[in-house]
């Protein structure tokens, strides 16, 4: 272990609600790695770069409502993060602050377990919709958008991304249905019209919601619909085993990985 302590936070507001303090510090400890991960109020997004330098943080992860104002204050940013424009990782390399998006990937690894998806419906076109549908298209699985709203869907467009409003939308059949809005967080609401789901439940095979810790009125329509189920923990989790990779310069073991989980299933 080396002598000096590097320090890490999550920002964002609020942040005290985060576990992904418990989930870094678990594997810190796992890897003797001389860490300790903290949660940082930060009130204003556009001073985030100034603070992350300030407080001499080594890496920290960036949470809401600052995803996009990360983006704009880092030195660089790398990888798909340049397309979604918006990051959730920040590491200070030699005085300079390269971020990443790690969401994206994180969400990749998360879906891994279903296996063989060549289609996906993705519910919602917020940040975290960005980020998977580039994710997905990189990936080369074919992905349509289906949002509330029609002002949202530009960016998709600009992307060459298939993407509806509830106006225009006609079912076809995906093997994998996203629902990456937030309803179900807080309240009890479907992300889409009822009877449209069970139309697009009929034919597909997977569900996953970007929510997590909870079966949201979506999962539970897709279990009673015979799908199989997923919701957003492993996507917590590989975003933070990624940040951690590059937080630590090293690659996450299996073991790491279980460490971590276990740190963010505690308190
Ligand atoms: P945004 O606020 O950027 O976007 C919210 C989206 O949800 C919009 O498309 C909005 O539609 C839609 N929406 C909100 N309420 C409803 C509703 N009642 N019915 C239909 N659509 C609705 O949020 P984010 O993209 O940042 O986050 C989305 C979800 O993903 C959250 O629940 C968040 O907790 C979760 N998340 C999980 C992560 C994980 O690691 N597991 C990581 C990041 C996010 P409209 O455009 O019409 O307003």
């Amino acid at each position: 272990m080396s002598d000096k302590k590097e320090l890490f936070a999550i920002f964002g507001n609020p942040v005290e609600h985060s576990k992904s303090p418990q989930m870094h510090n678990a594997g810190f400890k796992k890897i003797d790695f001389n860490g300790n991960y903290i949660k940082h109020l930060v009130e204003d997004g556009n001073k985030i770069k100034e603070i992350f330098l300030e407080n001499s943080y080594k890496g920290a992860n960036i949470t809401v409502p600052h995803k996009e104002y990360a983006y704009e204050n880092a030195d660089e940013v790398r990888g798909l993060a340049k397309d979604i424009k918006a990051v959730n990782t920040y590491i200070n390399e030699n005085g300079k602050v390269i971020a990443y998006n790690t969401d994206a990937p994180g969400f990749i690894k998360a879906i891994e377990s279903f296996g063989g998806i060549k289609s996906v419906l993705l519910l919602g076109a917020g940040g975290t919709a960005k980020a998977i549908s580039l994710a997905l298209q990189k990936e080369k699985i074919e992905v349509t958008v289906l949002n509330r709203s029609e002002n949202k869907l530009d960016f998709f467009k600009e992307h060459n991304i298939k993407c509806y409003s509830w106006e225009n939308f006609q079912a076809k059949k995906y093997d994998l249905i996203v629902n990456s809005t937030s309803a179900g967080l807080k309240d009890e609401y479907l992300p889409c019209n009822k009877k449209l789901l069970e139309t697009l439940f009929k034919t597909a095979k997977f569900a996953f919601d970007c929510v997590y810790g909870k079966i949201t009125p979506f999962l539970a329509l897709a279990k009673e619909n015979n799908l199989e189920i997923k919701d957003g923990e492993d996507m917590l989790l590989y975003q933070g085993v990624l940040a951690f990779e590059y937080f630590t310069n090293t690659k996450a073991s299996k073991e790491l990985i279980e460490a971590m989980r276990k740190g963010l299933k505690e308190g």
